[in-house]
């Protein structure tokens, strides 16, 4: 057995970065920058009101209550067309421009309008600047916004909006192909034949993928036959920047993946010193890494989070394509025996009364349990030895946030 560590970095030494396109913002959740995205002008591009009220001279509501006459409204995106002089206000709305001469906003809520009259009761005293957001006030007109290696955000293609940059230069986002492998997978809900299993990792594996935004490309089930393997293999390696197959890569009579891959790519076959997903196939054919997943839906998964998750994200040119984990605590005891592997315990993780994480069970712990997974959050991990005690600290991969 490898030791995780090895494992990884022989798949990280070989995923290597896609190419740089121009890409519209739209198109661009989750990429990752090549070239930073620079500020066009100042952000807000003016003063602006940011409470609706009144605009008018902090100097003249020192004595409040007071009233002025109100000579004027702007509403969000007009012109500001009136000067505010001495003892007048001019009616303004969240957004609006700060009209020249007033140097502070009342809001709404401290003044009594007349509309007749066309003045208004000020109640309280204002700063200078009171509610203003002054120009450049987020972004400075030539500030560097977003430096390249950034990943995007649904924020951050606000922000690239709002500076104007429509187009990203960015790493494609990689399409991966994903394959299932076996005689005894089947797809729909009709009834089972004996020996017969829906294929569940495929759908699983798919989502995975678009999940940490890739591109997944359904390439079915393919039997356990040689040539159609083969002929699989070769399809996706083809059409796709990377391959996630599942199945077939044990020890069994039929495990076809292992004989053409063997074959057809450049493979190394690993047992890493984990459980679940010890089996690990990987390699390239061509330049294409092939992540030969286990078979077993949570092994399967497992896998993914510990080899291919990383391993897309180089692709996609993240500069730490492995996400650390997060330390919480031992709700109960998480218990193993020694073996000498790293265990990925199946657990759901919810904040305790301090606020650290705290993991439990979420359900069975076999390999094909994969409720387990569903009805947890994260993976404990529990290195090699007699498990972790009740209230210890323990290390979280976070999937999904509770
Ligand atoms: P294998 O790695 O091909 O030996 O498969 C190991 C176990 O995982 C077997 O019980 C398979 O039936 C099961 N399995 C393989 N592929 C899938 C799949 N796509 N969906 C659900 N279970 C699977
Ligand atoms: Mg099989």
């Amino acid at each position: 057995m490898i030791p995780l560590e090895d494992a990884r970095t022989h798949v990280l030494d070989r995923c290597v970065a896609l190419a740089t396109e121009t890409i519209a913002i739209d198109d661009a959740l989750g990429l990752v920058l090549v070239e930073p995205v620079r500020s066009t002008g100042p952000i807000p591009p003016f003063d602006n009101t940011a409470m609706d009220g009144f605009a008018l001279r902090a100097a003249d509501v020192e004595t409040a209550p007071v009233a002025l006459d109100v000579v004027g409204t702007i509403a969000a995106g007009a012109r500001p067309d009136v000067e505010v002089g001495e003892g007048q206000a001019v009616r303004i709305m969240t957004g609006a421009p700060v009209p020249p001469g007033a140097d502070a906003i009342v809001m709404v809520e401290l003044t009594d309008f007349d509309e007749a009259a066309a003045t208004v009761r000020v109640a309280e005293s204002v700063p200078v600047g009171n509610h203003i957001r002054p120009a450049g006030d987020d972004l400075s007109p030539d500030a560097i916004v977003f430096e390249a290696g950034t990943e995007l955000s649904p924020a951050h293609l606000g922000v690239c909006t709002s500076v104007g940059a429509y187009e990203v230069v960015a790493r494609r986002r990689p399409r991966v192909g994903v394959i299932s492998t076996g005689d005894e997978l089947v797809d729909g809900p009709g009834p089972l034949e004996i020996g017969q299993i829906r294929d569940s990792n495929r759908h699983t594996l798919l989502a995975l993928v678009s999940s940490m935004g890739a591109t997944g490309v359904d390439l079915g089930v393919v039997p356990d036959d040689e040539e159609a393997i083969r002929a699989a293999m070769l399809d996706a390696a083809a059409e796709c920047d990377a391959v996630v197959t599942s199945g077939g890569v044990s020890m069994g009579d039929f495990d076809y993946v292992k004989k053409v891959l063997d074959e057809i790519a450049d493979m190394r076959w690993m047992q890493v010193a984990i459980k679940p997903a010890k089996p690990l196939a990987f390699g390239t054919i061509g330049t294409t890494p092939v992540f030969g997943l286990p078979g077993n839906p949570v092994s399967s998964m497992v896998s993914f989070e510990l080899f291919a998750k990383p391993g897309i994200r180089a692709l996609m040119g993240h500069e730490s394509p492995i996400l650390a984990p997060l330390v919480g605590r031992a709700a109960v005891e998480l218990g193993r025996r020694p073996d000498g592997k790293t265990h990925f315990a199946r657990v759901e993780a919810q904040p305790g009364e301090d606020g650290v994480f705290e993991a439990r069970f979420s359900g069975g712990q076999g390999s094909h349990q994969l409720s387990a997974m569903a009805n947890g959050n994260a993976l404990a991990i529990v290195p090699d030895g007699d498990g972790i005690s009740a209230g210890e600290p323990v290390e979280l991969i976070l999937r999904d946030w509770p």
